[in-house]
This record gives structure tokens, sequence and C-alpha cells, in this order.
């Protein structure tokens, strides 16, 4: 039931991209056990990170590392171009007060700290973008993001709707860039529609689909409909990966674990699942990086 939808003018170079995320948000509070406010920042960065995904190629991926001031301290959200996105956040039970009656993220996540983009291109290195936090609500941080490092003026929306029983009853966002040659009034027309619009959380609690959000802020604009992916909640871990990250600790830290705990449960932080290794099982890892000994 979640999907991501994409829109391009047809005279203009603008794109749009909507999406509808309230499954896999659900699933994610449910995963980490987040708290309302935890659950509204993760939610909103697990939707960011699809909508920067969707702007990738096929097999690119994009990471994004929110750190704040605030008693959240971390969101960590990674996606792929497929429609698929993990994450977590540093402290998931916290609470902050209110905000004006709206569930406070900056005040969890803060609003000094900053907002590191890493994006997986395929190529030797990634690509590793540094924006301070503008405000710590996530989208604002992300339209910043564009601007000052990628220079791509961006417009961002993200809202995840969390019920005082702490489930969450709608999660999406949009994403509109204008790409070069801009042209001035298709994008004041944008802008003057986004900013005329209700917000995305009330859009999708009346039941608007992300079609019908991507049709408002096109308003008097030509466009057309490019194309539909469905999302999903996926983690990339496997059991592999858990022994490379064990190797990469170095032979003695491997070491220093078999000798004070013998034995070791390895915890991927994305989706929780625990993996165990027997003390046998550490010793033939640390063999692989030192076979002599
Ligand atoms: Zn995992």
């Amino acid at each position: 039931m979640d999907y991501l939808v994409r829109f391009v003018g047809d005279k203009y170079n603008v794109i749009g991209l909507a999406c509808i995320t309230t499954g896999l948000v659900n699933e994610a509070r449910l995963l980490h056990g987040t708290s309302r406010t935890a659950s509204a920042a993760l939610g909103r960065a697990l939707t960011a990170g699809l909508l920067m995904g969707a702007l990738l190629k096929r097999g690119q991926r994009v990471g994004l590392k929110f750190e704040g001031s605030g008693p959240l301290k971390k969101i960590i959200v990674e996606a792929d171009n497929g429609g698929t996105v993990r994450g977590f956040v540093g402290v998931p039970s916290v609470e902050v007060p209110l905000n004006d009656e709206k569930l406070n993220v900056s005040g969890a996540l803060g609003n000094e700290g900053s907002l590191t983009v890493i994006k997986d291109l395929g190529l030797k290195e990634p690509y590793r973008g540094i924006v301070k936090l503008l405000t710590g609500e996530i989208a604002e941080d992300i339209a910043y993001y564009f601007s000052e490092s990628e220079q791509i003026p961006s417009a961002v929306g993200l809202g995840v709707f969390v019920k005082p029983d702490g489930k969450v009853s709608a999660a999406g966002g949009f994403l509109i860039q204008s790409l070069p040659p801009s042209e001035e009034r298709t994008v004041e027309q944008l802008m003057e529609n986004i900013r005329s619009m209700p917000f995305v959380t009330d859009l999708l609690r009346e039941g608007k689909t992300p079609e019908d959000i991507l049709a408002m802020i096109f308003s008097g604009i030509p466009y057309h409909l490019l194309g539909r992916r469905d999302l999903s909640l996926r983690c990339t871990c496997s059991r592999e990966r858990i022994e490379r990250v064990l190797i990469s600790l170095g032979s003695e830290e491997l070491q220093r674990i078999i000798s004070d705990q013998g034995e070791t449960d390895v915890t991927c932080e994305f989706c929780r699942t625990s993996y165990h290794f027997t003390s046998k099982e550490l010793e033939d890892l640390r063999r692989e990086i030192s076979p002599a000994h």
C-alpha cells in the first residue's frame, strides 16, 4: 500500500515526487519501539530517504545521517533506487514536550548539528555532502542540503501523524526540484501552490493520494505522470555482512571478545535481527585475519 509517484513538467524542467509511507513507518516504529516523537522523526527521515533514493539510478544508494544536539542524538537512514529503506534513531524512547500541540521533532533532534548525505553511485569513492541542520525538522534540512550542497532549488514536505496511542495513521511526503534551465514563472507557480496547500499529514488523513498531492502542487503547470513504484522497509544485513564487520574489528579485538565473553550476539541496528556467534566461530573469523596464529 506504500508507493511513490513521479511527475515531470511537459514544457519546463521540473520534477515532482510524492509518496505515502504509512505502512512502513508503522512497521519501523513497532520494530524499534519508538516514542511518538521518535516515530515522527524516524518516519520523516525514512520518507526523505525514499524520495532521495528515487532520484538515483538503478543500483545506487543514499544514506542520511542526522546528528543533533537534542536527546534523540541521531537518525540514520539508508534507501535505494528500488523503493526500499531502512533506518533507526539514537534514543528511541525519547519524549520531549509538545510544541504548539504538535510533536516536537526539532526539540528531540536538536536544531544544532549536521546532516550528512552519502551517495553510493557505484564509483570508487561515495559522494559525501555535509550541511548544518537548519531547523532539525527534517524537511527544511533536506531542502537546505539540496540548495547548499547540490545547488538544486528544492521544496520538500514531510509529514507523519502519530495518534495518542502511538500508532502512525498517516505518513508521506513530496520533493519538487527545478533543474536548469529554470523558468522563473513556473518555479513561482509551484511555490505559490505549495504555500497555499494544507500540510501533507492533513491531506493524507483526508484520504488524498500522492497523485492528488502532486496534482495540487502542479496546478496550472502542464505535466505528465512518469512512473509509480512500491515502497517497503527492508534491511540489507546478512550473517556474511556481520562476519565482515567482526573481521574489521581486527585480530586483537576479536581475541578480547573470545577471552571475555567466549560467545557473542551481534544485533543489526537497522532491523534488530540478532546474530549469534560461538567462540569456535569467532576463533575461525580471527584465523581469517591472521592465519599464522
Ligand atoms: Zn538488519
